[in-house]
């Protein structure tokens, strides 16, 4: 289908479930009852996206508190109880972090249990997000390791076996998130690539990789201010995602200072292509969409372009994130009507 449609991967959180408007929310439930009404809010999820119309849906990531946690604070060798405060992405933001202790591996399923939920929710195209190797180290403090190349390729082997399973389990798309993408170029060129291809390894579905200028929160909206006029991190990382294994790769577009002239850079991939801006409250209408469509069209095949979201809306207001999601599907909807 042209202009298939995804999001990033995170939705809202209803009130019943967790506090909203939060990146780190803490649940209202616990035990038996959390599982319960997480699953209901992978129901709501489900039922706005494919109301929607969005063509690859997640289940919002409803049961994980953040994107990393979820996935890094289950491995062996990683202590989520005691946390040591640092700063990520360059010291974009302090976060309380979960600590390396010991050699991280994966000694049981993780997200298994979701996966399954979703594939028996909905009969359309699953995608599941999972944070990338080198974005996961950079939201660890490392006790263990010494060398983040090294703590990257131990998470990225435990990815894989994940991965793995979540295939097996009827997933369509595997999205791993690595907005440190952004931040350490040097670190991408030298192992990030590496280690990003370690963990989708020869899966049989279809690769993603999501990399953007994060969630509409108080400290990326500060760093964004300093990027200045035109925002050129991506064409330092693209050329070095096109020789990735990674089929898709997301990138923020709408509401950005991102050139498009980037777009030419991804000459082996498809594109999925950011025409909802998560950093702003207003609605997008259906016109607004196509516009951002019709700027990729001008450096891409129609067949290479699909349609996303810039980033996660967890942080969002519900009935905003839901609106904008009705303007991405009709969005599309109204770019395939024209030659
Ligand atoms: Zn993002």
């Amino acid at each position: 289908m042209r202009f298939e449609t995804t999001i990033a991967g995170s939705l809202p959180k209803p009130p019943w479930l967790a506090e909203p408007e939060r990146l780190w929310p803490t649940w209202r439930l616990e035990g038996s009852e959390l599982l319960a009404a997480q699953h209901d809010a992978v129901r709501v999820s489900l039922f706005e996206e494919e109301h929607a119309g969005i063509d690859v849906v997640t289940d919002g990531e409803q049961a994980r508190q953040h994107f990393v946690h979820g996935f890094a604070g289950a491995l062996e060798g990683v202590d989520a109880r005691q946390r040591a405060r640092r700063g990520i992405r360059g010291d974009r933001y302090e976060a309380d972090c979960p600590r390396i202790v010991g050699e991280v591996r994966r000694t049981r399923s993780i997200h298994a249990g979701e996966a399954r939920f979703a594939r028996a929710a909905t009969a359309r195209k699953l995608k599941f997000t999972l944070p990338g190797p080198m974005t996961i180290v950079d939201t660890l403090v490392d006790e263990f390791y010494g060398s983040r190349k090294d703590a990257a390729f131990a998470c990225a082997r435990a990815l894989r076996v994940e991965i793995e399973e979540l295939v097996a389990l009827g997933v369509d798309v595997i999205q791993l998130d690595e907005p440190a993408f952004n931040v350490y170029f040097d670190e991408v060129d030298e192992w990030g690539i590496a280690a990003l291809d370690e963990a989708f390894g020869d899966a049989r579905c279809e690769k993603a990789v999501h990399v953007c200028y994060g969630y509409g929160v108080e400290a990326n909206v500060a760093w964004k201010a300093r990027l200045g006029e035109e925002w050129d991190q991506y064409a330092a990382l693209f050329p070095m995602l096109d020789r990735s294994r990674a089929d898709i790769v997301l990138m923020e577009l709408a509401g950005s200072h991102v050139p498009p002239r980037v777009l030419d850079l991804l000459p082996n991939k498809a594109v999925a292509v950011g025409v909802i801006d998560v950093a702003s409250d207003r609605i997008e209408s259906a016109e607004d969409v196509r516009a951002v469509i019709e700027i990729a069209r001008a450096h891409l095949p129609d067949e290479r372009i699909k349609c996303t979201t810039n980033c996660g809306m967890a942080p969002m207001k519900r009935d905003v994130a839901y609106a904008k999601l009705r303007a991405l599907g009709a969005g599309a909807a109204l770019a395939r009507t024209s030659a």
